[in-house]
């Protein structure tokens, strides 16, 4: 096992227990959740000169001017999707470092994530692949086209903002799936949820959230 997963110091257990003790005071009460966010490292997913910070509630830089989600917006994220059941097949916009693959991998049945920055997506493929994450499919491209050839799905994440909701992500959900995604410009961003229904979408608007930009095309 390599070194960097083995937990030392700052790395520990004991560190994400409190940052797990954390999320419970913030409000998340799903211990599916907790559990896999205990018992997954974070501190592999951030430069070495910043793993002593992996676990505090914050966004850390990762490269190319994105950061990793802050632990409480993963779990919230992970926790609005997972309401109303069990899902199968997810679709992720911004693979970023990997880390909220992680914990959807462990909580789904397969993860589609996609990335518009090649090398963000090949590192965090190496590092999902030392976690022993099989259940995940990546694809190299502009995320407001979807992943048409695996659609529907059943839930859906985006962890960058849009202006407005991508009409393709509308069309690649499933009657009855779940979309989390922040919505707005510069600071001003909403986290919605996005239901599927028979006949239309309902849209609830929930709390205030600060994401990188969603970017069209590729690097
Ligand atoms: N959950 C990730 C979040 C990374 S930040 C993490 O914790 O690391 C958001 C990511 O979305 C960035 O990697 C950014 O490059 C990516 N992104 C932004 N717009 C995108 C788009 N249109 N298609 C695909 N990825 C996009």
């Amino acid at each position: 096992m390599k070194m960097s997963l083995q937990g030392i110091g700052m790395t520990s257990r004991r560190t994400r227990e409190r940052m797990v003790a954390r999320l419970g005071v913030q409000g998340i009460t799903s211990n599916k959740i907790l559990d896999v966010m205990r018992n997954t490292p974070r501190h592999i997913f951030v430069d070495e000169a910043l793993s002593s910070r992996a676990y505090e509630d914050t966004a850390l830089p990762i490269g190319f001017n994105q950061t990793i989600s802050q632990p409480y917006i993963v779990a919230k994220m992970t926790e609005l999707l997972l309401e109303f059941g069990p899902l199968s097949k997810v679709l992720e916009i911004g693979t970023g470092c990997g880390y909220q693959t992680a914990i959807l991998a462990q909580l789904v049945g397969h993860v589609y994530s996609v990335e518009r920055i090649l090398p963000l997506q090949k590192k965090a493929k190496n590092h999902l692949w030392d976690l022993k994450l099989k259940n995940i499919s990546y694809l190299h491209s502009d995320g407001g086209w979807g992943w048409p050839d695996f659609a529907p799905y059943d839930g859906i994440l985006v962890a960058a903002a849009p202006s407005e909701i991508p009409e393709m992500l509308l069309d690649q959900m499933a009657v009855g799936g779940v979309m989390v995604i922040p919505i707005g410009k510069g600071s001003r961003q909403e986290l919605q949820r996005v239901v599927r229904k028979e006949n239309g979408f309902e849209i609830e608007e929930l709390e205030r959230v600060s994401f990188v930009p969603f970017l069209s095309g590729r690097e």
